[in-house]
């Protein structure tokens, strides 16, 4: 079924009505000033911790001409407790901006408000359409989990094409009438049935048409940010074999990855095999296989593993000493501590064929 913006709209201003937040302290009287207050308090904040900060602030500072002449100690003191006090310190710079550019009152335009300081694209949006019942969509992170289920949004928020995707879909959703009806029911719904990680989608209104949940998909969306691309670090193991059929163990310090674990001897990608042969050895190789390249991951970087297949030609006549090494059969092999990797090699050279 293809989702229309004005089905979704509707469903939601339906639900709004019969379920939505009607009784919070800053839906009573709501002045451009109190909406704004509270949108700054309820970034990062929940809505139940709020309520009582909310309701000292405004008993002492009952208006924006309160706050822009208040000291800020006195506002940072109301705040104690919020925490991400940069919020009140912006909150009572732009309370002094307006008292100075727009004599005293909360400006009316977008872009005005977007410009105080502390107010992004999505919280002006909030109090225009909260407080004056203008046409602006908003979009906190309760929209976009909502719009990213409900229309399918593949893709991280944060990043700018996913973030304008959302933008343009928040705004076709956003109905001319009732916007801010519809923005508080968008923000209760993010906040009470399509959480994070448990969306009640039997309970939910537009269950019928969100995408998510017909595939459900509901805990892949949306995506996650990426994670870091890690370091990629590069070895050669060796896999030494001598003519008795037997082949080259070392024990690995027992600090660091696979520690004390027993492994395969290693070099870096660019030390020629026959002088490893010579060095560690004292004897030459009779033939070096190349193995496919593989790949093993750790939590802080990834390893490239080149794999050499050595047959000496005869047996060594010394070992360098290094690692506790040790020359056993690859069966026997298979009952030691051995790093994943190795096995997978040595259960691939087992194999018949
Ligand atoms: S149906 Fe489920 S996933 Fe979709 S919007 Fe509702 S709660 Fe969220």
């Amino acid at each position: 079924m293809t989702l229309s913006p004005e089905d979704f709209a509707t469903a939601l201003l339906d639900w709004f009505d019969r379920h939505g937040r009607k009784d919070l302290p800053w839906q009573q009287d709501p002045t451009p000033y109190r909406v704004w207050v509270s949108e700054i308090m309820l970034q990062q904040t929940q809505v139940s911790v709020v309520i009582p900060y909310f309701e000292r602030f405004m008993a002492r500072f009952p208006t924006l001409s309160d706050l822009a002449s208040a000291e800020l100690d006195s506002v940072l003191a109301h705040w104690s407790g919020l925490g991400y006090y940069a919020r009140a310190r912006n909150l009572h710079r732009a309370a002094g901006l307006i008292q100075e550019q727009h004599g005293g009152v909360f400006p009316a335009y977008l872009e005005q408000v977007q410009k105080l300081p502390g107010i992004g694209r999505s919280t002006a949006g909030a109090i225009l359409s909260l407080a004056g019942g203008q046409h602006q969509p908003i979009l906190d992170g309760n929209v976009k989990r909502v719009l990213a289920r409900c229309f399918g949004v593949e893709g991280w928020p944060g990043s700018h094409a996913v973030l304008a995707r959302l933008w343009t879909l928040a705004e076709r959703c956003t109905p001319s009438e009732r916007a801010g009806a519809y923005n508080q029911g968008m923000m209760d719904l993010g906040a009470t049935l399509c959480t994070r990680s448990k969306p009640d989608c039997p309970n939910c209104p537009l269950t019928q048409i969100c995408e998510a949940r017909a595939q459900g998909r509901q805990g892949e969306l949306p995506s996650p940010r990426p994670s870091q691309t890690r370091p990629i670090r590069v070895t050669t193991m060796l896999l030494v074999r001598n003519p008795a059929g037997e082949i080259l163990l070392e024990r690995r310090p027992p600090t660091g990855i696979w520690g004390g674990l027993w492994s395969l001897p290693e070099t870096a990608p660019e030390e020629p095999i026959e002088d490893w042969c010579q060095t560690r050895l004292g004897v030459r190789p009779r033939l070096v296989e190349i193995l496919p390249e593989r790949r093993h991951s750790f939590s802080h970087y990834s390893l490239r593993i080149h794999v050499r297949v050595i047959e000496l030609e005869r047996l060594p006549t010394r070992i360098e000493d290094k690692g506790e090494p040790c020359w056993i059969s690859p069966a026997q092999a298979r009952t030691l501590g051995l790093p994943a990797p190795v096995g997978k090699i040595l259960d691939e050279l087992s194999k018949p064929g």
